[in-house]
Formats: C-alpha cells, structure tokens, sequence
C-alpha cells in the first residue's frame, strides 16, 4: 500500500489564531527532522491565502514582511529536503486584515470557493497556483479543500481543469459535516485507495479527468474522545498541541464526540495518532492501493510526534511512503 503522510500547512482560524513560530514554524522543523531520520518524505498543503494576505498587509506591519520571509525560507527547505508542497485554499483570507492586536478572522463571508460567483473562481484559484508555484519555483498539481468543502464540484470543475489540479486528497471516509457556514458530506464516496471523477466529488467515473485519493477515515468511538480529553487534562505537558491559537468554534460538537461514534479522519494530530497503526493494517488487509494521513503541524503533541516516528518504523518495511509530486503528472 501507499501511505501519504499530510500536513495543511496553516494557521488556526478562530481566535487567536496563534504566532506563526508555534503554529508553523516550530512544530515543520520537528517533522522535517522526522523525514530526514527516516528517509520519508511528507506533503504540505500550504495555505496559500494567508501568505498572499501577509503580503497585502506587510506594508503598514514590517512584522508580517519578517514572518513572510520566514515561511518562504522555510517552503524551501520542505522542497531541498524531498518532501513537498501543494496546494491549500482557505479563501476567507481574501477578507482579512491585520491590526496590532493580531489577524482579524473573517470567516462566514467566503469561507469556501463555493460562497464566490463561479466567475471569480477561475482568477481567484489561478492566482493562489502561481504564487505558490512562484515561491516554490515548480509547478503544483494537487489539492486540498481548506475545511474540507469542495462541494458542489461542478462550480470549480472547469477553473480545476483548466489549470491542471489533477489529483484532490479533500474527501474523507464517511465524512459528514454541515453548519451555518459549511458543509460537506462524503458518505457515497467510493471505499478505495483513489477513484477517478469529472463533476461530482464522491461519483466515480473512470473517464474523468481528477483522481481522488481521499483521506482515511474511521469510526471513532466515545471512549477515544474521553481518553483525549482526559489525557489533555492529566498530562497536559505530552498532550498540548503545539500551535497556540483556537479552532473556529463549534458549539455541541465536543458533547457529541463524546456521546456518539461518529466518523473522523485518520490523522497524526495529537491523540488521533494513537490509531495510526491498527487503521492501517485494516486498510492494508482489505487490499487498499492508497491511503492519506492528514495532520497540522499546529496540532502535533509530544505524544504525536512519538507516535509518528513509531509508525514511520513499523511501516516502512512493509508500506511505501509516497507525495503527491510522486504521482504521475497530467500530459
Ligand atoms: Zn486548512
């Protein structure tokens, strides 16, 4: 089997949205540590948007010219290294601005492409593309939704054609999610390593244009959720996620981890990653071609980070590890 290992690349969104050193800087170093121990290379879906909003406000903050240079700086290592970058789009950023007090966060106007004309997608995704690919210096070909919404895809279909985004790694496994301001719903997706599709996301058709390879997923039980948040209590030193800002609020949704199975992805972010192992052998043992870790650097744990590099061992005799730069490119 082929094991992606993910990582979105970004800052939290809700507030704060915590220091770019915590979020990303700090905790990337660690995992580029892992990579170079281990040989394995791991794929960044940068959030390009909140570079391009650095770089409109850096004129009246020079902070944020310094924190630019610092996250390019470090776009490059990822690349030197042979790991690699792609492409992440949280579009809200086109409606934030910075104040001395930090990034105000506006995220219910355009917290998705769907929330803009179909008009404005093509420009807009062209735009985050090539400064990606200007700052990395080569060409990107893959995608993943910021919040996981890419529904419905007709509306970006042709802008993604066009541009050659050829592979998406958005849908999740029994994903299913909505809310005033978003929503997703990856319940009829195809149970496989990587499907083809044209206009509808979780539809295969082997004639398409994308290739979906979607993000594992899982049922997570309540008793998980009770052992993550009793362990942040007990052991807050090993269980503290790096990153030092806030999610976007959800109210109701810890009462509901806790009360109900409900389906998450299969992920290196803190406690999540005590499941690494025994996920993939299920996926392995069911004759999966593929499978997507997802991660943040912002949630890595010292428990994670441990985690990880067990995983990375046990794996690695067995499984191949792969980017997406290794995928065939588009003609
Ligand atoms: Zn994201």
């Amino acid at each position: 089997m082929n094991i992606f290992l993910t990582l979105d690349y970004e800052l939290f969104f809700g507030n704060p949205t915590g220091s770019v050193e915590k979020c990303i800087l700090e905790p990337t170093e660690r995992l580029l540590n892992i990579s170079r121990k281990y040989g394995v290379g791991m794929t960044y879906f940068v959030d390009i948007g909140y570079l391009l909003a650095m770089e409109r406000e850096m004129i009246h903050f020079p902070q944020l010219q310094h924190d630019y240079n610092l996250v390019v700086d470090q776009l490059h290592k990822i690349i030197a290294e042979g790991s690699d970058v792609q492409l992440h789009i949280h579009p809200h950023w086109e409606d934030c601005n910075y104040t001395p007090e930090g990034w105000n966060m506006i995220t219910h106007l355009h917290y998705k492409l769907d929330d803009f004309p179909e008009e404005e997608i093509y420009p807009l995704v062209k735009r985050y593309k090539e400064k990606l690919e200007e700052i990395i210096g080569r060409k990107v070909n893959s995608f993943r939704a910021g919040g996981w919404c890419l529904q419905p895809f007709s509306k970006v279909e042709k802008a993604f054609q066009e541009l050659g985004i050829k592979y998406d790694t958005t849908v999740f496994q029994g994903g299913k999610f909505s809310s005033e301001h978003y929503a997703f719903d990856f319940t009829s997706a195809p149970n496989k390593g990587r499907y083809q599709f044209q206009s509808v996301l979780t539809h295969e058709n082997p004639e398409g244009y994308f290739t979906e390879i979607p993000i594992g997923g899982m049922k997570y039980h309540p008793l998980f959720y009770w052992q993550l948040y009793g362990w942040g209590r007990v052991r807050p030193s090993r269980h503290k996620m790096l990153g030092d800002g806030n999610f976007i609020a959800q109210p109701g949704r810890k009462q509901k981890h806790l009360t109900k199975s409900s389906w998450n992805h299969i992920s290196m972010d803190g406690y999540f990653a005590s499941k690494l192992k025994s996920a993939t052998r299920k996926f392995a043992k069911s004759g999966r071609t593929d499978l997507v870790v997802i991660g943040h650097p912002k949630s890595m744990t010292e428990f994670s980070f441990e985690r990880l590099e067990r995983y990375i061992q046990a794996m690695q005799k067995k499984h191949e590890f792969l980017t997406f730069k290794d995928l065939p490119h588009a003609d």
